[in-house]
C-alpha cells in the first residue's frame, strides 16, 4: 500500500535491534485516516471471505483493529498482556514472547468473546519473528474458532515471521513489506 510506505519512508527511524520506530502515525500517535484507509485495503484484500470477528493483541494493535473492525462492520476483541502469575477463570491463554519488551507475556481471552463458530480476522501492527500472531493462532484454536487470514500493517520480511505463518496455510496480507533497513534507508519488497 503505497499511502503507507510513503509514510514510513518520511517517518519512519530504524533503531538497533532490528526495530522500526513508526510512534508518529501507527503505534504512539495514531493517523486514524491512514487507518481507515487500511481497513478499506483489508476489505477489498479479503473480500468473499466471510468474517464475523477481528482479533488483535494489546497494546498497539488495538487502534487499528478499531478502525479496521469499523469498516468491516465486525466487533473487535483485544487478547490481553496479563501481569498476574495466576490465570483463573474461563480464560484461553497462551504464552508468547514480546519482541519489543523481551521476556514472556501471558496472553488471555475471555471464553465469552471467541466462539467455536466464529470466523476471525487477526490484526497487529508488525509482523516479525510472528510469536504474537502464533499467540493469536493458539488462542483461536483453543477457542475451537476459524482463522480466515491476518492483516499486518507491516512486515519485516527479512525475519521468519511471516514464513513461518503463512507456512502454516494462514494467508497473510501485509501492507508494507520491508525487504531490508538500516540506519537512514529502508527497502520495501
Ligand atoms: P513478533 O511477535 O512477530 O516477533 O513481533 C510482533 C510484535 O512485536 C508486534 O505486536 C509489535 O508490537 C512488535 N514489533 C515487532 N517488530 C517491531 C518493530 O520493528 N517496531 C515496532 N514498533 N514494534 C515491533
Amino acid at each position: 500500500m503505497k499511502e503507507l510506505e510513503e509514510r514510513i519512508r518520511r517517518e519512519g527511524a530504524v533503531e538497533d535491534g532490528d526495530v522500526l520506530k513508526v510512534d508518529s502515525f501507527l503505534n504512539h500517535q495514531m493517523d486514524v485516516g491512514l487507518f481507515a484507509a487500511m481497513g478499506r485495503e483489508w476489505v477489498r484484500l479479503f473480500s468473499g471471505e466471510e468474517i464475523n470477528k477481528i482479533l488483535t493483541i494489546e497494546a498497539s494493535g488495538i487502534g487499528i483493529a478499531c478502525i479496521a473492525a469499523q469498516e468491516f462492520g465486525v466487533p473487535v476483541v483485544f487478547a490481553k498482556k496479563s501481569r498476574t502469575k495466576n490465570i483463573a477463570g474461563d480464560v484461553y491463554h497462551v504464552e508468547a514472547p514480546s519482541f519489543t519488551h523481551g521476556g514472556v507475556s501471558d496472553v488471555i481471552v475471555s471464553k465469552r468473546f471467541l466462539l467455536p463458530t466464529d470466523r476471525l480476522l487477526l490484526i497487529d501492527d508488525f509482523l516479525a519473528n510472528g510469536a504474537a500472531l502464533e499467540g493469536l493462532i493458539e488462542l483461536a484454536k483453543q477457542a475451537g474458532a476459524t482463522v480466515v487470514g491476518a492483516g499486518i500493517a507491516v512486515e519485516k520480511a527479512f525475519q521468519p515471521g511471516g514464513k513461518r505463518i503463512r507456512a502454516k496455510g494462514i494467508r497473510v496480507e501485509s501492507l508494507a513489506k520491508i525487504k531490508a533497513m538500516g540506519k537512514g534507508q529502508i527497502e520495501f519488497c
